[in-house]
């Protein structure tokens, strides 16, 4: 989220510094798939990245239909692009190659890019933020943003932590039919379950128990596959491999507040929530976005003063407020304590796929926020 701030300024007459803890053009924690909306494509293509990753052959993935169902339960909606006249509701993209192509247009710019530094506080004053970086250096800036993705320790910002007791398993599977760009969101008991059309086979991100999703790293395949079968019931039942397997805990963490005088909190930094409904780097993104435009517009003087960083945070408070409740709120709804609500959540699922403008709302918002 750095870079893509970073980029949206590049062009003010300011002294960026960009401090990233990784090496260029790599992740902190590997590769894994990631759809990014619309609204977020349209971000992107603002940044002059979407083309890049676009001209990559396989990096983008159109999502043209999203199936959503829930298991041992009726109800079934369908999203679909054409509904909308938009030519995809999402894209899966690697994020490596995200990172990459964010890494690479903002080298093409004269902001200074220092990898492999890590930051270990933020503090603040009335007239400067001090950033201190592992090395015992400090960096003193007028605004200084967080975005690694953790909140590291922010003056003033306090940080809620609730874990889900639930575990993301990433692998990607193929399927003996092609995906017809059609993704998946099924809930079930343990977790929701997504598949994302990407390239040549689905991107899976599978919640668990904890304990269930560490022996699910070690199955064989076969088991792999037939569990995931079962799963799926009659949504789709042809999974014929599944590889690069590996597991992500799940919490909601969230700062308050996301920024204090001079230090801003863009991305997971500000709040990391459930993948379920593919949001957080979505609403990361216009985080990002939205404090880049600010720093555009207003007078380099009053950069991070009071005033500027509550504009911000009042920017910033619906989008972020829906995305808290909304992931969270879906989660809780789908819980396996609360199989009593699974005629009721069949009866939302069906009334939501039979009114168009309630489904127009709903899918509004997923796109492009409120
Ligand atoms: C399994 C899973 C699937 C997901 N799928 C989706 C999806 O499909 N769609 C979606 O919108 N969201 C999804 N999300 C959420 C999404 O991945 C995050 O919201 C997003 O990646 C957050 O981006 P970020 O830039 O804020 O943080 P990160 O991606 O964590 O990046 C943090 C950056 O800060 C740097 N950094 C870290 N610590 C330091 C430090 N101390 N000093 C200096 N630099 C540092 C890192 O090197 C990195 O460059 C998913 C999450 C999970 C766990």
């Amino acid at each position: 989220m750095g870079a893509a701030l970073a980029l949206a300024i590049a062009d003010a007459d300011l002294d960026v510094v960009a401090l990233d803890a990784r090496a260029s053009g790599d992740t902190l924690r590997g590769d894994r798939s990631l759809a990014i909306s619309h609204g977020g494509r349209l971000i992107l293509e603002r940044l002059g990245v979407w083309r890049t990753l676009a001209a990559r052959c396989d990096a983008v993935t159109p999502i043209t239909t999203i199936d959503v169902s829930q298991a041992g339960g009726f109800g079934v909606t369908t999203l679909a692009a054409d509904e909308y006249g938009l030519p995809a509701l999402g894209y899966v993209v690697s994020y490596r190659a995200l990172t990459q192509a964010l890494d690479a247009a903002l080298a093409r710019t004269r902001t200074v890019v220092r990898y492999g530094v890590d930051v270990r506080a933020v503090r603040t004053t009335p007239e400067c933020a001090h950033v201190e970086t592992g090395a015992g250096g400090t960096v003193r800036a007028q605004l200084a943003v967080v975005a690694d993705g953790a909140g590291a320790v922010v003056q003033g910002v306090r940080r809620t932590r609730r874990d889900y007791a639930q575990t993301a398993v990433v692998a990607k599977v193929a399927t003996r039919q092609g995906h017809g760009n059609v993704a998946y969101e099924r809930f079930t008991a343990s977790g929701p379950v997504a598949l994302l059309p990407e390239g040549d086979h689905y991107g899976l991100i599978w919640t668990l128990p904890p304990d269930t999703a560490a022996q699910a790293l070690t199955w064989p395949e076969a088991t792999f596959i037939a569990e995931l079968a079962r799963v799926f019931g009659a949504r789709r039942d042809d999974f014929v491999g599944a590889v690069d397997r590996r597991s992500f805990p799940l919490a909601l963490e969230y700062a308050q507040p996301t920024a204090v005088q001079r230090c801003a909190l863009v991305g997971n930094a500000a709040q990391a929530l459930h993948p379920i409904a593919g949001q957080g780097f979505n609403l990361g993104l216009r985080d990002a976005y939205t404090l880049a435009q600010a720093i555009n517009a207003a007078p380099p003087a009053t950069l991070g003063s009071h005033a500027f960083i509550a504009r911000y945070v009042a920017r910033r408070s619906a989008d972020r407020n829906l995305g808290l409740t909304f992931t969270d709120g879906l989660v809780r709804l789908f819980a396996a304590d609360r199989a009593w609500l699974r005629w009721p959540r069949g009866i939302g699922l069906a009334l939501l796929d039979a009114l168009p403008p309630a489904k127009r709302i709903f899918t509004r918002a997923m796109l492009f926020g409120p």
